[in-house]
């Protein structure tokens, strides 16, 4: 339970954390809230010889609203999501998933790039910045790049950033919001991650769904879109049997988890039944 040796810098400035990611390369780890990395390196899963404290880079903590996107800072922590009244009104499944995660802690110190780049299959915000179509800038030794949600999670605890990138901004457009949302999970009793988890998009328009987009964690090797489900629902009426057999295929072609928590054949069933009621969820909130 104790790290092996290494070297804590804090950063003054972006600049100096970029700087100090290309002297050190694999052997640097970014430290924002700590609350994934800090454990990580007491269990020696991560042994960084030089940790960048970037959490003092006020700069890239807050939330803005721009012409087009909703633009959250990388080191927004989750406590800020659930709070903000321009996300609450703009872009609320962010809110809704960053206020279930863990505890009133985690959420205070934990932050949205610590828990993109992270990419626990189970965290929250993953399901929600895939339900936005967001997009993750990152910037880096070679200048500044957007990442879309559905590239950013590569497998089992592995994004897209590279070790010399720093997450510095999601933005999502604010035509990709949709009106009616929602987010809903089954919390693993511990540690409050998601043993299964929805988020949901969607606009409603002349009766029918005329988008949606459906985020999944929890279930996977890694955070996905249900994009076979999606297909399913355009221009249905999301309800009756048409909802309930989309939705039985949410985990369809998935390498479903399976642990003390839940067997992959009841994460499966669960991921069926979540994604209904949060297409619900979604759609009792867009008809108003
Ligand atoms: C008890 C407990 C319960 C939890 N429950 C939940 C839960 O229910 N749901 C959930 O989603 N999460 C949960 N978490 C995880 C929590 O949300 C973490 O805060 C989050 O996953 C990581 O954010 P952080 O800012 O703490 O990142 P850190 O721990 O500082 O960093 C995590 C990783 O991301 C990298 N990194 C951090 N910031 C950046 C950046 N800006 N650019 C590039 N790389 C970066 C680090 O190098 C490291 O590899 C829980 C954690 C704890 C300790």
């Amino acid at each position: 339970m104790i790290p092996s040796k290494f070297d804590y810098v804090v950063a003054r400035s972006l600049d100096q954390a970029l700087q100090l990611l290309g002297k050190h390369g694999t052997d640097a780890k970014i430290l924002s809230g700590g609350h994934s990395l800090i454990p990580l390196m007491k269990f020696r899963l991560a042994t960084p010889s030089v940790v960048v404290d970037v959490g003092r880079l006020s700069d890239l903590r807050f939330i803005r609203e721009e012409e087009e996107d909703i633009v959250v800072g990388g080191l927004a922590t989750h406590h800020m999501l659930e709070s903000s009244a321009l996300l609450l009104e703009k872009a609320p499944v962010l809110s809704m998933a960053a206020a279930r995660v863990g505890d009133v802690q985690v959420r205070n110190r934990g932050t949205i790039g610590g828990s993109l780049v992270h990419a626990d299959p189970a965290a929250d915000l993953p399901a929600a910045v895939l339900a936005l179509n967001a997009r993750i800038k990152v910037v880096g030794a070679g200048g500044e790049r957007e990442i879309p949600a559905d590239r950013f999670f590569v497998g089992m605890l592995e994004s897209a950033v590279r070790p010399d990138e720093i997450l510095t901004e999601v933005r999502v457009r604010k035509s990709d919001v949709g009106n009616g949302a929602a987010y809903l999970k089954v919390p693993q009793p511990a540690s409050g991650f998601a043993v299964v988890g929805i988020a949901t998009t969607l606009s409603w328009a002349g009766g029918t769904c005329a988008g949606i987009r459906i985020g999944v964690t929890g279930v996977g090797q890694k955070p996905y879109r249900a994009a076979e489900v999606e297909s399913r629902l355009m221009r249905t009426s999301l309800d009756g049997e048409a909802l309930r057999s989309a939705c039985a295929r949410t985990a369809e072609g998935v390498d479903v988890l399976s642990d003390i928590h839940a067997s992959a054949e009841y994460r499966k069933e669960l991921a069926a039944i979540y994604t209904r009621r949060c297409v619900e969820a979604a759609a009792a909130r867009a008809r108003g």
